[in-house]
């Protein structure tokens, strides 16, 4: 039998806390312009893939189960499992991980250099660790794992945070 996760944290504090990181991240004076390109969704053409923080993943499995998908299965073309196969758009935009929302592709700017956000990382870390997480995972195992969980703990688990994509 499994050890329960030791939890200091609720999901939805979790979640709120991961909320407030992005809302500040949308506030620095970092010159970027995102025009959903979803170059940086397309992982095996970048080689890159996102890693989440537990509480990252919390958000964007939240936002799927608001679209009534509670499933995600990889793409034959490499591609983000969350990318929309008929629109070629992110599905969870407004959700979207921070790695989505620091990794931006040369035409938006290129990715923001870590120092910039280093105390946003750290801050996803924290909320990671509270939730009793195992570090940044990649995004397509990280929200599949918690789509998977559902929200049918009271407890969250905190821990982590990404490393590729500028973390
Ligand atoms: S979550 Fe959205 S923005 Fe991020 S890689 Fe996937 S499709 Fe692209």
């Amino acid at each position: 039998m499994s050890t329960p996760r030791k939890t200091l944290l609720s999901q939805a504090d979790a979640m709120t806390q991961v909320r407030a990181v992005y809302a500040e991240l949308e506030q620095r004076p970092v010159e970027r312009q995102c025009i959903r390109r979803t170059q940086c969704c397309q992982f095996k053409l970048t080689g890159e893939t996102p890693y989440l923080t537990e509480g990252e993943a919390l958000v964007a499995a939240a936002a799927l189960r608001a679209l009534g998908q509670t499933k995600i299965a990889p793409k034959s073309d490499g591609n983000c499992p969350i990318l929309d196969t008929q629109t070629g758009l992110c599905q969870i935009y407004e959700d979207r991980p921070f790695g989505c929302r620091t990794h931006f592709c040369g035409a938006a700017g290129g990715p923001y250099k870590r120092r910039e956000v280093v105390d946003l990382i750290r801050r996803l870390e924290d909320i990671d660790t509270a939730l009793g997480g195992v570090g940044p995972r990649t995004l397509p195992v990280a929200v599949k794992e918690s789509l998977a969980l559902g929200q049918h703990k009271g407890g969250v688990h905190i821990k982590a945070a990404p490393r590729s994509r500028g973390r």
